[in-house]
């Protein structure tokens, strides 16, 4: 029996070696840039089989690395114990204290539908499909962000297994320094292996996507721009600039074209959010238009995000503010004439999102007004070395206005290095951070990540 075998006996769900069938099934994520190359995986059960994993991994001297949907892969591991928690998924609604325990395998249109039982929601993001345990321990910007905060803020209690293999409950009261690490940290403190979080009220909302075609980018952009400074903390939105494929299997308006996409979830009624919208909706003719008041259920149609697996690669940066300059840039460098597709995102920030209320957390840059986000497909002519100056001509034509960034959404590769890790943080936070690294994880395991050094406890 090779050493990486004999973990079998000791874990309920699988363990898969190179080689073996289901091993390539069981890496493939979301992100299909790269791949990790383990010396084994584990298909964890349970929180137990989480830490066998550990023990076997630290024993030796392996890194640990952790993969659920694969949507935010940001380093490939070369060798080392890949815990897989797809198996772990879950999922218990307390209705009269309106909270969730999901454990790490759960994508968010579990709980969504789970909640929507009860009249709840989660603070869940954009795509239905993505990890809901990750996301929030990156922050977790939810659709629902500048009334409600962000997913992390919402954290009542972690299950996590530690580079000591110890399975732990943390709370804020048990181990606030641990708690606090891990809601930001993600993986760099253990892996997580159920959450307990609050739901929100919000069975229904006023939200869906206006679509406008490329000659008119300029004006909606702008308009959207000054539209932001003006509305409640009710209004929530996002704007993306992208071209759509001409696929059968989207709305016949859209297909082939380039267009502004200005996304609305409005949590007040939707009569008030009607009049909110108005002037969006009056600065050009709408090639499509879906706003409508809708279950929250169908929160998923609103950004309308790709499922389909795909290699791409991406970055993204937190803004203290959007001038007409800026706008101009956006659309210069990576609007409808980039050299390289590229679909971008500006999120409206402020609100609740601002404040530092809730369940203490390391999310960063609470000031920022707004996120920006480029996607680029890795496909055909379009490869890494094509679309990263592209990218990189667009931050920093945005780098006077750049707070940091946000971790949910930096990206792979180059993006993972040190420095921008650290951008992800207040500066005081990374600090704090890295001694917080030294005391619970003082040999790294957990390094195949977005990862904090050890640094002088
Ligand atoms: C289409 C799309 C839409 C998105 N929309 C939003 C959004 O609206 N808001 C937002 O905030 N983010 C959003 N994201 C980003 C997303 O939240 C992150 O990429 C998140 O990490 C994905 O988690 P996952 O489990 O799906 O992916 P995985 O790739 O499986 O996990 C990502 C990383 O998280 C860590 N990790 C995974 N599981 C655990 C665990 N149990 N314990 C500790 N660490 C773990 C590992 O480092 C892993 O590599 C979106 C991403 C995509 C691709």
């Amino acid at each position: 029996m090779s050493e990486f075998a004999s973990l079998v006996p000791r874990v309920q769900g699988v363990v898969l070696l190179p080689g073996q069938e289901g091993f390539e099934e069981e890496r493939a994520g979301f992100q299909r840039a790269l791949v990790h190359r383990p010396d084994v995986i584990v298909g964890a059960a349970s929180a137990r089989d989480v830490a066998a994993a550990v023990e076997f991994a630290t024993v030796r001297g392996l890194p640990v690395a952790v993969q659920a949907t694969g949507h935010g892969l940001s380093v490939a591991m070369d060798g080392g114990v890949l815990v897989s928690t797809r198996r772990m998924d879950g999922l218990r609604v307390d209705a009269p204290a309106r909270t969730v325990r999901l454990e790490a395998g759960v994508r968010w249109e579990q709980v969504t539908a789970e909640a929507a039982r009860h009249g709840l929601a989660p603070l869940s993001g954009s795509a239905p499909h993505v990890g809901a345990v990750s996301y929030v321990l990156g922050g977790g910007l939810p659709l629902l962000g500048r009334t409600h905060g962000y997913a992390a803020d919402h954290v009542r209690a972690l299950e996590v297994v530690t580079a000591d293999a110890r399975i732990r409950q943390v709370t804020p009261d048990s181990d606030p320094d641990l708690f606090w690490a891990l809601l930001g940290g993600r993986d760099n403190f253990g892996i997580v292996t159920a959450l307990d979080m609050a739901l929100v009220p919000q069975s229904r909302l006023y939200g869906g996507g206006l679509y406008f075609d490329a000659p008119h980018a300029a004006d909606v952009l702008d308009a959207w721009r000054r539209w932001t400074a003006t509305v409640p903390d009710t209004m929530n939105s996002s704007l993306a600039l992208m071209p759509v494929p001409d696929a059968p299997a989207l709305p016949e308006p859209l297909r082939g074209r380039y267009v502004a996409h200005v996304r609305i979830a409005h949590t007040g009624g939707a009569e008030e959010g009607e009049a909110l919208i108005a002037p969006l909706r009056a600065v050009a003719p709408r090639l499509l238009d879906t706003v409508a008041e809708m279950p929250y259920t169908a929160s998923g149609s609103i950004h309308h995000d790709r499922k389909e697996p795909v290699a791409f690669a991406s970055d993204d940066a937190m803004l203290s503010g959007l001038t007409a300059s800026d706008v101009r840039t956006v659309l210069d460098t990576a609007g409808p004439g980039a050299p390289v597709p590229c679909i971008v995102e500006l999120r409206h920030l402020g609100g609740a999102l601002a404040y530092r209320k809730g369940s203490p957390n390391a999310v960063g840059h609470r000031d920022a007004q707004y996120m920006l986000f480029v996607l680029s497909p890795l496909v055909g002519p379009f490869t890494p070395e094509k679309v990263r100056p592209v990218h990189r001509a667009l931050f920093d034509g945005l780098a006077p206005r750049t707070l940091g960034r946000f971790l949910n959404f930096m990206g792979s590769g180059e993006n993972a290095g040190p420095e921008q890790v650290r951008s992800a943080y207040d500066a005081d936070d990374h600090a704090r951070l890295v001694r917080l690294k030294a005391v619970h994880d003082p040999s790294n395991t957990f390094r195949v990540n977005y990862n904090l050094e050890p640094g002088t406890p």
